[in-house]
């Protein structure tokens, strides 16, 4: 482990044209650690990780790696490695030589070259495959390859730009939990760009969210998740009631934004009261969409607005569920739940 930080921005702007892509961004990512960039399209994620590359420069500021400024270093002299979406691997060489290219050029023996081949190909899973071409493999195993190709040399940082966006979903899961295992066997930095917010809960130690070439947050997945910071933070990680004005002095005494869970609040009948550790909002269920594993309720309150309530199907069926629709309810929730919010809007 290394004292410095492995990645550091220090008011790091990108334009382009009138377009600030990345702006004035400091940003700290530790070495070792499974960091993710999480954002829509278009808020600055992939211009970050082309600038730490080096495919990319910095209109104002600098960017360092492991203490060292590497903003004039070409790509190539700098301790990093890119896998990208498409795997861009060679389509007329064998795994094996897709994934000991790079030791080729640096004029690694062949014994030797073979020898760590074999055992990039142990780490992703693919022994015997060696002698097979691209073409011959589904794309999870491509996805490996480009990956095991890209760990070959030993980068510092491994740079990952929305490396599973091809697969699909139940491969792509089994890919999370893969290469969140890998990262952890060889303990190098992975940083990891995606706008697919399961995805960056699943695998990060920490996340930072994007937007409009500004970091709104940076946190572990629970931080994100349970202590969302700002009004922006709370709609794109994960579904969120956001409740403003009237609705919030009726509900919590203040005209301040808020933010509730859907799975925190409790569904109960009308008449029942209301414990001191707790917010109530009054009623009707408007909508009941049974969705096997739980439940997921749209409740419209009085005066126009209405709020998500998801519960699990712990001992309810669909037909039970089903009658709760036109119902009037009362929502429960713990006060220690709810997230006050700041941000332009708020
Ligand atoms: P996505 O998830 O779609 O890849 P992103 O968060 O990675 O999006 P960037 O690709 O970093 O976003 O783009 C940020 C902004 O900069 C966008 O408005 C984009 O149109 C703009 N941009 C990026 N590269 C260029 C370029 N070479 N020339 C002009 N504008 C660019």
């Amino acid at each position: 482990m290394s004292d410095n930080p492995a990645v550091q921005f220090k008011l790091v702007s990108r334009h382009f044209g009138t377009v600030k892509a990345v702006d004035a961004l400091d940003l700290e990512i530790r070495d070792g650690e499974f960091f993710s960039m999480l954002g829509p399209s278009g808020s600055g994620k992939t211009t970050c990780l082309r600038m730490i590359a080096g495919f990319d420069r910095p209109t104002i500021g600098q960017i360092y790696l492991y203490g060292q400024d590497v903003s004039q270093l070409p790509p190539y002299e700098r301790p990093v490695n890119t896998v990208f979406q498409d795997y861009a691997l060679f389509p007329h060489m064998t795994v094996g030589e897709n994934i000991g290219y790079g030791l080729m050029i640096k004029k690694v023996r062949s014994v030797e070259r073979k020898k760590l081949v074999d055992e990039m190909l142990e780490l992703v899973r693919l022994s015997g495959f060696a002698d097979r071409k691209p073409a011959q493999l589904s794309g999870g195993q491509r996805q490996r390859v480009a990956l095991a190709r890209a760990l070959v040399n030993h980068p510092k940082v491994l740079l990952l730009d929305e490396p599973l966006g091809a697969l699909d979903l139940k491969l792509r899961q089994q890919m999370q939990v893969e290469l969140k295992s890998i990262q952890k066997s060889v303990g190098i930095t992975f940083i990891f760009v995606t706008h697919d917010q399961e995805e960056a809960l699943t695998m990060s130690d920490r996340i930072a969210v994007f937007n409009l070439g500004k970091i709104e947050q940076i946190g572990s997945p629970a931080e994100i998740y349970e202590h969302p910071s700002t009004t922006f933070v709370a709609g794109f990680v994960g579904v969120s009631n956001l409740v403003k004005g009237a609705m919030a002095r009726r509900i919590i005494g203040i005209e301040q934004m808020f933010s509730i869970r859907p799975e925190k609040i409790h569904i109960a009948a009308p008449d029942i009261g209301q414990a001191a550790d707790e917010f109530a909002a009054d009623g009707k269920v408007r909508d009941v969409i049974y969705l096997g594993l739980y439940t997921r309720y749209l409740v419209e309150l009085g005066d126009g607005g209405d709020l998500v309530v998801v519960e699990q199907n712990l001992k309810t069926t669909s037909m039970d569920v089903t009658k709760l629709r036109g119902q009037n309810v009362r929502l429960l929730w713990k006060k220690e739940h709810v997230r006050m919010l700041g941000g332009a809007d708020a």
